[in-house]
């Protein structure tokens, strides 16, 4: 499938989105129309899980109270975490205060340039690097925020999580061939743009979108497949055996505790070990589940021999009580344990 994109160049890629961003882009944003790193920076790291309408009130508050990374890096912590309320992510703003320090002490104040040195900055990971290097310094860097994996998931067919490391390398391959050497800035800014604004997460407007005459996803109508979500972990499943002891048409039931799992019913003795299986006769396993993890229960009928029962350790107390099989008592049963005695007691 990904042999159809072939006859499509990067460079055509590149300027089909250039020329979106010329017809259609974002070019007031208060960041924009600076080449300053440090207010680039400051966006950058707002919109790093936040969306732009919300970072602008912030980031103009921060830019008033902040105007320079000196500025930033001398404020009270107190302060810089007092305006950064509401913005979620807390983690960021730690990080860009830190950050801002690191620059006035490691860099004499000024901004680093390279991708690598950015990287150093604590909250700047590889794709906001690329970002502050291609808007701020115009270096041809590549960026892949969750906008732009989206976007190039979606024209190549990738359909694996971002998450995997795979999937990801293929992801940054991609995003490295089709980033162009000039413009790099705009074709940056456009491909968040056409990330946030086209293609969207949900019903994305490929009828207006510049790629969509050789994005894969479109073509072969599996947009909602990339990229592909996180798989799901296991559920956890535990596992038991029920001991079923049937005595002169009576059946032995146990009280559980009034906590935990059907707590106060009754149901039957429980083991989550048995050594010796020659006692009993294995019926059909069941599979019961909560909401949380699955119940895996082996049911056992027991040999009603005394000697093989006392070898089960089953003591009869205040929470077990033998009833009637045909007849029974108008007790509480889980569902699992209230189908299971209405089948033995149909045989
Ligand atoms: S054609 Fe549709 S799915 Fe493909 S990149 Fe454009 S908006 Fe996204």
């Amino acid at each position: 499938m990904k042999n159809s994109m072939k006859g499509w160049q990067a460079s055509t890629f590149a300027q089909k989105v250039i020329d979106y961003y010329e017809q259609h882009g974002r070019k007031h944003l208060p960041w924009q129309g600076t080449r300053d790193a440090y207010k680039i920076w400051l966006s950058e790291i707002m919109l790093q899980q936040t969306q732009v309408a919300t970072v602008i009130p912030y980031f103009e508050k921060f830019i008033q109270y902040f105007p320079t990374v000196e500025a930033l890096a001398e404020a009270d912590n107190e302060l810089v975490m007092h305006l950064w309320s509401g913005l979620g992510y807390y983690s960021r703003a730690r990080n860009l205060h830190k950050a801002a320090k690191m620059v006035i002490q490691q860099f004499d104040g000024q901004f680093p340039q390279t991708t690598q040195q950015l990287e150093q900055l604590p909250g700047v990971g590889r794709s906001t690097a690329g970002a502050i290097a291609a808007f701020a310094y115009q270096q041809p860097t590549a960026i892949l925020d969750g906008n732009v994996k989206r976007v190039l998931a979606r024209c190549y067919a990738i359909q694996g999580w971002p998450g995997n490391g795979q999937v990801l390398k293929e992801l940054w391959s991609r995003a490295e061939q089709n980033t162009p050497s000039k413009s790099t800035d705009k074709y940056n800014q456009a491909m968040m743009d056409l990330g946030a604004m086209v293609c969207t997460r949900t019903k994305p407007k490929c009828d207006i979108c510049p790629l969509a005459t050789k994005c894969l996803a479109h073509q072969h109508n599996i947009i909602d497949q990339c990229p592909g979500k996180k798989p799901k972990k296991a559920r956890p499943s535990q596992s038991t055996y029920w001991l079923i002891y049937i005595r002169d048409g009576k059946v032995l039931l146990e009280k559980r505790p009034p906590s935990g799992i059907w707590g106060g019913l009754w149901s039957f003795p429980e083991k989550e070990q048995i050594t010796d299986l020659e006692v009993s006769h294995e019926l059909e396993p069941i599979l019961h589940k909560f909401s949380h993890y699955d119940l895996h229960i082996q049911p056992l009928l027991v040999d009603n021999s005394p000697h093989i029962n006392n070898s089960l350790q089953i003591n009869e107390s205040n929470n077990n009580d033998w009833f009637e099989l045909q007849r029974l008592a108008d007790i509480g049963l889980p569902a699992p344990v209230s189908k299971l005695l209405q089948q033995l007691a149909s045989q």
